[in-house]
């Protein structure tokens, strides 16, 4: 008896409250058939060639923003669609379903680059760049990463010195996203220790370390392309995404003028974590489209290619590998729409953008393994979208914070210091 009590004390339950509603708007609806759709006619039938050639498809990005798909999450004032992340989930997700690369060209450009100058910027800021970018008149670019600064991101070391009425950038990042086509860059860069006002380090438990000098001074600032001394530099030649560019940013003597900061200077990486946790939707996004592509892919090949006589679809072997393909799908996509839906509702959602990121992210390697699989030595050529899903995924569980970055934040979060 007394041992039955003690094991009662010690069970803690948690309650949960409230309706869920799985149900998507009309409007949504429609909105999603309108990106399959553009992505069936405008993008599959070049994706082969655009991966084969590193192609950067531009001409389809301005598309894209003339149909309101690069300002997805900004109001209709500063030149947005007026949506949620709930449907800019459902836009990168068709995109990526058929090419990855059209994915996160968009998903940097808008909740990166644009989020950043939406949510730090003054309102003239706002009112001089979102719109252009949301247009897709001008590509964005979201520069953190350097050459000895990547999961450890307080350790930046391109430095930002105040002269007169400008800031001098000098240094390197790397990795950028969109880095040689971008109009706008937001860059992040040591300025120092932070200003009063900066909002400190510790009400940001995800970041992964405070003791270096960025975390505590590194700011943000807007760059233009044609800032002298500031040029795009090495092009990466990459495993996947090949069509996305990613390239090297170089700041030598590179003057920005004073009103070109972000945000309050000193509390960039308060303000990059920040843009992260929306950030991190769309590469759960991302890894939730391409994880269908490869899925549907799979399905479709197991019920055409015979062997013994019968379609591999016959084969329990076969059958188990798309029951769980389908149902961690299921369950990236329930994770992904929580943190949208906690999103559109002003929540902090560090942990449960951490949590789509990470199992998302993870889900669509192991199913685009599989789905290589199910295809035999069919998965293992160029003729078939198997393969490229396959080289794609790997991304997920590296850009904007690899998955032991994620881990380390959820942590974080369930035990607060
Ligand atoms: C295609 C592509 C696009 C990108 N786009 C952008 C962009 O637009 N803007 C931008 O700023 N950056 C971008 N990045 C950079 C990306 O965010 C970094 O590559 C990523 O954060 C990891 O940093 P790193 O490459 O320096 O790896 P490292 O930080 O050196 O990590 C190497 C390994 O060590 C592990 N590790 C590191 N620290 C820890 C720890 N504390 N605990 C446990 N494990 C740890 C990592 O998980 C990883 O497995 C992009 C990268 C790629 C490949």
């Amino acid at each position: 008896m007394l041992a039955v009590a003690r094991w009662a004390d010690n069970l803690h339950l948690t309650t949960y409250g409230g309706s869920v509603d799985f149900q998507l708007t009309d409007e949504q609806l429609q909105l999603q058939a309108m990106v399959r759709d553009f992505a069936a006619r405008e993008i599959a039938p070049h994706v082969h060639e655009w991966d084969e050639t590193s192609h950067f498809p531009l001409e389809t990005i301005k598309q894209l923003g003339k149909l309101g798909l690069m300002g997805c999450i900004f109001p209709d004032e500063y030149g947005g669609s007026g949506y949620g992340y709930i449907e800019y989930v459902l836009a990168i997700e068709e995109l990526s379903r058929v090419d990855g690369s059209v994915g996160i060209i968009v998903a940097a450009h808008t909740s990166l680059c644009s989020n950043h100058i939406f949510l730090a910027g003054n309102e003239e800021q706002r009112r001089r760049y979102v719109p252009r970018l949301a247009s897709g008149e001008h590509i964005g670019a979201w520069a953190l990463t350097e050459p000895n600064s990547g999961s450890d991101a307080g350790s930046a070391r391109c430095a930002a010195t105040r002269k007169g009425d400008r800031w001098l950038l000098n240094g390197t990042k790397t990795f950028i996203t969109n880095g040689s086509y971008a109009d706008i860059c937001v860059v992040l860069a040591v300025t120092g220790a932070p200003a009063a006002g900066a909002a400190s380090v510790a009400e940001y438990p995800s970041a992964p370390g405070d003791k270096t000098i960025g975390t505590r001074g590194l700011s943000a600032f807007i760059v233009e392309r044609g800032t002298p001394g500031f040029r795009p530099g090495k092009k990466e030649n990459k495993l996947g995404l090949r069509a996305s560019d990613t390239s090297e940013l170089i700041f030598e003597d590179c003057e920005v003028p004073a009103e070109n900061l972000l945000g309050v200077e000193g509390q960039g990486f308060v303000d990059a974590m920040r843009v992260l946790d929306g950030g991190r939707i769309s590469i759960a996004a991302l890894g939730l489209g391409m994880a269908v592509g490869a899925y549907d892919c799979a399905l479709h090949y197991s019920r055409q290619r015979k062997q013994f006589g019968r379609p591999i679809s016959d084969f329990q072997a076969i059958q188990w590998k798309l029951a769980d393909m389908a149902t961690e799908i299921d369950a990236a996509r329930l994770l992904t729409m929580r943190a949208a839906w906690l999103k559109d509702h002003h929540r902090k959602t560090t942990l449960e953008s951490s949590m789509a990121k990470l199992y998302t992210s993870e889900v669509a390697v192991r199913v685009a393994n599989e789905a290589v699989q199910i295809h035999g030595g069919y998965g293992f050529i160029k003729d078939y979208p198997a393969e490229k899903f396959y080289r794609d995924v790997k991304l997920c569980t590296i850009g904007e914070g690899t998955s032991e970055i994620q881990r380390l934040i959820i942590a974080r979060q369930l035990l607060p210091e």
